[in-house]
């Protein structure tokens, strides 16, 4: 125990002294990256930094672990547990790399500048900058689909960033501490203790389980008086839930759920939202009206502001509403020397965490070659104006010519995962050259093992692993 406990301070120790980085270097092309989500940062975890002078610039300083997002609404997880500055991995890096906390609002792709502004509301908020940039990365993720639908942004929580989390838990709190006030009317304890979740992919479910299980472990223990009373919701405008998932995993979620008495509405369409209530239209196209006291939305994503103006720049080539169109090598149609990743651009992919992080990953690769290449050019250069022997000028254009080869972006899915509640999971696995369709106890395992081998640093996994520890002990906090 001791020597682990001394490898652990070692390695922590050395991570967190000074870096001796090498600093800007005017000779060297500027990249910018566009984000802190999954696509930027795997990119920038593997990134060479020896060749670029590298920005990155995003409105939140951290990357966030998005599939164990759902399990801080209810308080399994900390919030903390999942973050991790992206200064973090910038720190470690060979050549010092600006990270900027900002929006980017603007991208010029003809100029080649990016306008960005600091959205901190301090005394000395730096306002809007414009830089130019020889690279782009655009990793900008999308925002919340609510397809216009009145009401969505002012009553409903989404879930995707982490005060959105927060705003969810303090929101659930709220709605049960009011619900166990004195003299509450019946109907007014029951619209409180009526949590809707509308949209039945992957994230509505997985909050759907969640709060199912905050329910039955904590709710009834804290709140006897009203915990019988609390209803859970999902509503979904498709005949089934998870339509991504294999059939045998969508009936084994359904019975879950039904044995868990969450209601499943399929084929049921919110229309409109109010305060305390949805509107929707049901499977026989009748319309009614469902009272609630914490409604999650969660539908799906579109494309950010920023993007749809990139798009309408580049309207001869961007044609997809979806997303931005890349080339195999997620080179931008109709800009140069600007890549996408992630959900912000439209290929044959899922806009998954997975293929977001394995395109950074991939476009990593590429600036590794793009160093190279700009490397073995200045040394051709220098080789012929030094006279140099055609041997050594050989051996240069070969290296070059190596580093100019590149190879098309290729996904590997390594299968979908999803919590169901309950401790169960569904997992599709595409193992032995067939689909793999598990669920239950040893999927929540395999679940389980699979999100903390995923987790980018130690800290987190400690974190993490500590937080479920904790839950199982001592249950979950019901503070708000
Ligand atoms: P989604 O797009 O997968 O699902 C949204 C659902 O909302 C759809 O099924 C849609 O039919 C329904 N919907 C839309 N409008 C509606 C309305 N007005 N009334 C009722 N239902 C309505 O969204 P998501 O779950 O946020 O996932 C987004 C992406 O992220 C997907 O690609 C998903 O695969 C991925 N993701 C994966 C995981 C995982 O694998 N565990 C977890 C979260 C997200």
């Amino acid at each position: 125990l001791l020597t682990a406990t001394g490898a652990f301070l070692y390695v922590t120790q050395t991570q967190n002294s000074p870096p001796e980085q090498l600093p800007t270097d005017t000779k060297k092309p500027t990249l910018v990256v566009l984000g802190s989500g999954w696509g930027a940062t795997s990119f920038l975890k593997q990134l060479d930094t020896e060749e670029f002078n590298v920005v990155v610039i995003s409105p939140r300083n951290y990357f966030l672990f998005t599939p164990l997002l759902p399990s801080v609404t209810v308080g399994t997880l900390e919030p903390r547990s999942i973050i991790q500055p992206t200064r973090y991995i910038t720190r470690h890096k060979k050549r010092k790399v600006d990270v900027y906390e900002a929006e980017a609002q603007e991208v010029d792709p003809v100029k080649k500048t990016v306008t960005f502004q600091d959205l901190s509301d301090v005394r000395g908020a730096a306002g809007s900058v414009t830089i130019p940039y020889d690279y782009l990365v655009y990793a900008v993720g999308c925002e919340n689909q609510t397809f216009g639908i009145k009401g969505v942004n002012e009553h409903a929580c989404f879930l995707k960033e982490l005060s959105d989390a927060d705003k969810i838990r303090t929101k659930l709190m709220d709605c049960i501490e009011t619900a166990a006030f004195r003299d509450q009317p019946q109907d007014e304890i029951d619209r409180l203790m009526h949590m809707v979740v509308v949209g039945g992919g992957p994230t509505g479910v997985e909050y759907a389980g969640e709060l199912h299980d905050f329910l039955i472990d904590d709710l009834k223990k804290w709140y006897p008086e009203v915990a019988e009373r609390l209803r859970i919701t999902l509503i979904e405008a498709l005949p089934n839930v998870l339509p991504a998932f294999s059939k045998q995993l969508i009936q084994y979620t359904e019975s879950t759920f039904a044995e868990n008495k969450i209601d499943v509405l399929t084929r049921t369409m919110v229309k409109d939202v109010k305060e305390s209530s949805v509107v929707v239209q049901d499977a026989n196209k009748q319309m009614k009206e469902i009272p609630y006291g914490l409604l999650v939305w969660a539908t799906g994503n579109t494309s950010r502001q920023i993007t749809r103006d990139l798009m309408s720049k580049l309207s001869s080539v961007q044609t997809q509403r979806r997303g931005l169109l890349v080339d195999d090598y997620l080179s931008l149609l109709g800009a140069d020397g600007v890549y996408a990743v992630g959900d912000c651009t439209a290929t044959s992919y899922a806009p998954t965490a997975q293929v977001a992080s394995q395109q950074g990953i991939y476009l990593a690769s590429i600036f590794q070659k793009l160093g190279q290449k700009a490397k073995y050019e200045q040394q051709l250069a220098e080789l012929r104006a030094t006279n140099a022997s055609p041997e050594e000028i050989e051996g240069t254009i070969k290296k070059l010519n190596r580093a100019a080869k590149l190879t098309p972006f290729h996904y590997s899915h390594q299968g979908s995962l999803a919590y169901i509640g309950s401790e169960k999971a569904i997992a599709d696995l595409p193992l032995f050259n067939g689909n793999v369709a598990s669920g239950g106890g040893a999927a929540m395992l395999f679940w389980r093992s699979a999100y903390v081998s995923t987790l980018y640093s130690v800290r987190n996994r400690t974190l993490v692993l500590a937080d479920w520890a904790k839950v199982k002990i001592f249950g979950r906090d019901v503070s708000r």
